[in-house]
């Protein structure tokens, strides 16, 4: 709800301090820090893939958009340059974002379809972020929000701090787009809903301020602005459990860890929506630094083309959709201060100690036993390390095994079985080897 009274009181009492020409002040709660980033959290290119993926909307989802009753959430969303069937698709995307998260106050998205130059195929990220000083449930202090979701948990429109748009989300004019709402994408065509369900996540608060500058003789990485980081960053640590927000910023120690291959995210709801005995989802962080794809992203090899939670990693190839922004970054998204529609966090009955395989390493089958009671329609499939669908098992799970078989002539490597309730779209993914 808009509450005239307080902002009137704010405009009188606040100062906003834009960064750049203000030193941040932490003792003074009724100081707004406004940050605009220099450069989108996500600059998308395309993936290299051979193959066809699709990872349909969740259930839940899919029934409250065909339902046709109230979104979640409200999103505004001022189209430039868009053909007609490139702003369909544009606005199925936006639909099922509208029915994952909550917020009382319509979320402003500004989209340009434009010519983008080669190698990209979407940019996106919070036009503004805010820090918050209201002590609002869910909120930290001294911490820059993403727009839509400051103003989420206000209650009340940014406007006041100047701009109106809570997202700046351009798309490439030029890529070989699928612009169906089937998540069925030709091989060689790249999918459009999955693009800009991809960038308008970043948008939303899928977005660190982490980065890392090129120095001598160490680069230097930086993770705050006027004293304050993201919320997104707040919740991401190293193996070793040490808070990337305890490394001194700037420093070359911070660089380290930033390129370090050895970043989780450590949201309570994420790590029980991962569901693997409180193992901590784990971010992308190559070796090098690279911008736009470092950092804000999921880690490819641990949520591969075709998981269910895999639309935050860093590429989309041609022929693979995914219309589902994955239970885990939704719970994420939680842990961040947003709420999620009712239904949309998996209640997760594939846990760890339900399901076995074996024999792993296997030669040429592989069992899948799931605990009894687990009689809804599941299916299992194998996939390799780039991805591919190497085989799937489609059946009734009556016998509590699912059985993979014929694997003889497969390389020896690693792959992952991914086993999925067809009824409530949940699954799991576990790493297995081939001799
Ligand atoms: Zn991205």
């Amino acid at each position: 709800m808009i509450k005239i009274t307080s902002i009137s009181k704010r405009l009188c009492c606040a100062l906003v301090i834009f960064s750049g020409f203000s030193l941040f002040a932490q003792d003074n709660i009724n100081e707004v820090h406004v940050h605009t980033p220099s450069r989108p959290a996500c600059v998308l290119p395309p993936g290299e893939f051979t193959g066809l993926i699709s990872v349909p909307r969740a259930p839940e989802t899919a029934a409250r958009m065909e339902a046709g009753g109230s979104p979640c959430a409200t999103f505004v969303v001022s189209y430039n340059g868009f053909t007609p069937e490139a702003q369909a698709a544009f606005q199925y995307a936006v639909d099922i974002w509208a029915n994952s998260i909550e917020s009382p106050v319509p979320i402003n998205v500004n989209a340009q379809f434009t010519s983008l130059g080669a190698g990209v195929l979407g940019s996106a990220g919070a036009a503004t972020f805010l820090t918050i000083t209201s002590g609002a449930p869910g909120s930290q202090p001294n911490t820059f929000y993403p727009a839509a979701l400051w103003e989420k948990l206000e209650g009340e429109d940014r406007s006041m701090f100047g701009g109106s748009n809570d997202i700046n989300a351009n798309f490439s004019s030029d890529t070989n787009w699928y612009f169906g709402t089937d998540a069925n994408p030709p091989a060689g065509q790249f999918d459009f809903v999955s693009v800009v369900l991809h960038e308008l996540g970043h948008g939303l608060g899928f977005a660190g301020f982490a980065n890392v500058e090129d120095s001598f003789p160490d680069d230097i990485g930086d993770i705050r602005f006027n004293g304050a980081a993201s919320i997104y960053d707040a919740f991401i640590e190293n193996g070793a459990g040490d808070a990337i927000l305890s490394f001194p910023d700037p420093s070359a120690a911070l660089a380290a860890q930033l390129v370090g291959n050895d970043l989780y995210c450590n949201g309570p709801t994420a790590i029980a929506q991962l569901n693997q005995g409180g193992t901590l989802p784990r971010t992308f962080a190559p070796t090098s630094w690279q911008p736009g794809s470092s950092y804000s992203h999921w880690n490819n090899s641990t949520f591969p083309n075709g998981d269910v939670n895999s639309l935050m990693t860093s590429s989309i190839g041609p022929g693979q959709a995914n219309h589902n922004p994955g239970f885990i970054t939704l719970g994420f998204f939680q842990d961040m201060g947003w709420s999620i529609c009712a239904g949309a966090l998996s209640v997760e009955e594939l846990t760890v100690e339900n399901v076995s395989i074996s024999p792993n390493p296997f030669v040429d089958s592989i069992d899948i036993t799931l605990k009894e009671g687990n009689v809804s329609d599941y299916s299992v499939s194998l996939i390799d390390i780039n991805g591919r669908f190497v085989n799937t098992v489609k059946q009734d799970n009556n016998n509590g095994t699912l059985t993979l078989s014929n694997l003889n002539n497969l390389d020896t490597a690693l792959y992952f079985v991914k086993i999925t309730n067809e009824i409530t779209g949940n699954s799991i993914t576990k790493k297995v080897v081939k001799n």
